[in-house]
């Protein structure tokens, strides 16, 4: 959902946007109706009014690492406001700490998330996600009847639940609605990118400002502000290695750093004394998905295909897109013995040639909604040590084999270095 207008989601996604944010609405509007009282006090105002200018301050003083964070975000985008809208959640009723939620997003979607350019659908979704979490850390508070006592020790736990109900909804919401648009992106993958660690701290912070800073001791808050900026830079180099290493179309190793990890991969194969192996994959007949559906859609088909590569090799393997229509895996065998390890390597091959054929890409244009299917895929395999030990040596071996299964009529397999005499398989 990350560029696409809110029409052209998908209809699952849709309905699970209107959902949440309807959701946030008749809480916010039920809770001010039922209890309007406390929202007049002058200790929530007070609150409510120091959230929102360190907030606004804080969002000022960042503003051109967070436009970039925002802009390259792969999966989730981890958002360092929720230090001012935890605290909130923490310290204020549910409604108001809502008010100062949608305060502080509003804020941010026109100087950091518009000029990011952030569709304004996944803003109102973003917020109403939070809104959500607000009302759940307050109905925790409300369980275990603690308020503002978080030194005792059911204080402490409150604070440690309400930390992990607060992401937990979020996560979960957020994963949700990019596995509903990405039916076969992994839960685990999405978690890894969303940097999990990086919404603990922010969130260990918040907790921090509802108990020491608020109310009384808010110019605390100040010191708050250089640690936080830190963080954001440091994220935004991490971020910024990460995306250099990565294939913006796939979401793949892009060809430099495939080869870096390959090499790293083979020369601890032969270290560990067991096969491994590297396969090239080019899709067949690409150029007439292309030419019926158009170039968007030819990359929503790429996008399948890296999905389909990365759920069926190991964790350690290493998955890249050398460009065009074109993917490389280097894959690690555990097994010592040739024949078996040429063996797994084929069988690893056959799986994703499979996996291909009987993918079916939903895809969603201005002409409408279509389904893409009988693709498939050659691929051309070279084991080590029976085809060579050097990277290019492989790669040259597995490209003749490409070239092969090609010739021999697409959709096939063909290996090199198997160990066997005779012609290559
Ligand atoms: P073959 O079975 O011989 O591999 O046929 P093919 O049509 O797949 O092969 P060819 O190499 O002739 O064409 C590859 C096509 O892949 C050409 C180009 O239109 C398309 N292509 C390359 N890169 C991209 C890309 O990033 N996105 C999209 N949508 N298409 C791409
Ligand atoms: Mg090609
Ligand atoms: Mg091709």
């Amino acid at each position: 959902m990350r560029r696409r207008p809110f029409w052209l989601l998908p209809l699952r996604v849709r309905l699970l946007l209107m959902v949440v944010e309807l959701t946030a609405v008749v809480l916010v509007v039920g809770e001010i109706l039922l209890r309007g009282q406390e929202l007049l006090e002058l200790r929530v105002w007070m609150v409510g009014a120091t959230l929102l200018v360190a907030a606004a301050v804080h969002a000022e003083l960042s503003l051109g690492a967070e436009r970039m964070r925002r802009r390259i975000a792969e999966t989730r985008y981890i958002d360092l406001s929720s230090v001012w809208t935890f605290a909130a959640a923490l310290a204020l009723p549910a409604a108001a700490a809502a008010a100062t939620v949608v305060a502080v997003y509003t804020h941010l979607y026109f100087r950091v998330f518009r000029p990011a350019g952030t569709p304004l659908h996944r803003q109102l979704y973003s917020t109403s996600t939070v809104v959500l979490a607000v009302y759940l850390v307050v109905a925790l508070r409300e369980l275990t009847g603690v308020h503002d006592d978080y030194a005792s020790l059911t204080g402490f736990l409150t604070l440690v639940c309400c930390l992990l109900a607060y992401t937990a909804t979020n996560t979960l919401l957020v994963v949700g609605v990019i596995r509903l648009s990405q039916p076969r992106s992994t839960f685990l993958a999405i978690l890894a990118g969303g940097e999990i660690a990086l919404e603990i701290a922010t969130l260990s912070l918040g907790a921090l400002v509802a108990v020491v800073a608020l109310p009384e001791h808010w110019p605390l808050l100040a010191l708050l502000i250089p640690p936080l900026l830190l963080l954001e830079q440091t994220t935004l180099v991490r971020q910024l290695e990460n995306k250099a290493d990565t294939d913006p179309k796939t979401g793949l190793l892009n060809a430099d750093a495939w080869r870096a990890r390959a090499t790293r991969l083979l020369a601890a194969a032969r270290r560990d004394r067991v096969a491994a192996g590297v396969l090239i994959l080019d899709l067949d007949h690409f150029k007439v998905v292309n030419d019926r559906h158009g170039h968007l859609v030819g990359d929503a088909v790429l996008a399948s295909v890296a999905e389909v590569l990365t759920a069926e090799v190991r964790g350690t393997d290493v998955v890249g897109r050398f460009g065009g229509e074109e993917f490389v895996v280097a894959m690690g065998t555990m097994k010592q013995d040739p024949a078996a390890g040429a063996a797994a390597v084929h069988e690893m091959c056959e799986r994703i040639r499979h996996r291909v054929e009987s993918l079916s890409v939903e895809v969603t244009s201005l002409q409408g909604a279509a389904r893409i299917d009988r693709l498939s895929v050659s691929v051309g395999a070279a084991v080590q040590p029976g085809a060579g030990t050097e990277l290019d040596r492989l790669l040259a071996a597995a490209d003749e084999a490409l070239y092969t299964a090609k010739r021999a009529g697409r959709n096939r397999v063909r290996i090199r270095g198997t160990g066997r005499s005779g012609p290559a398989r």
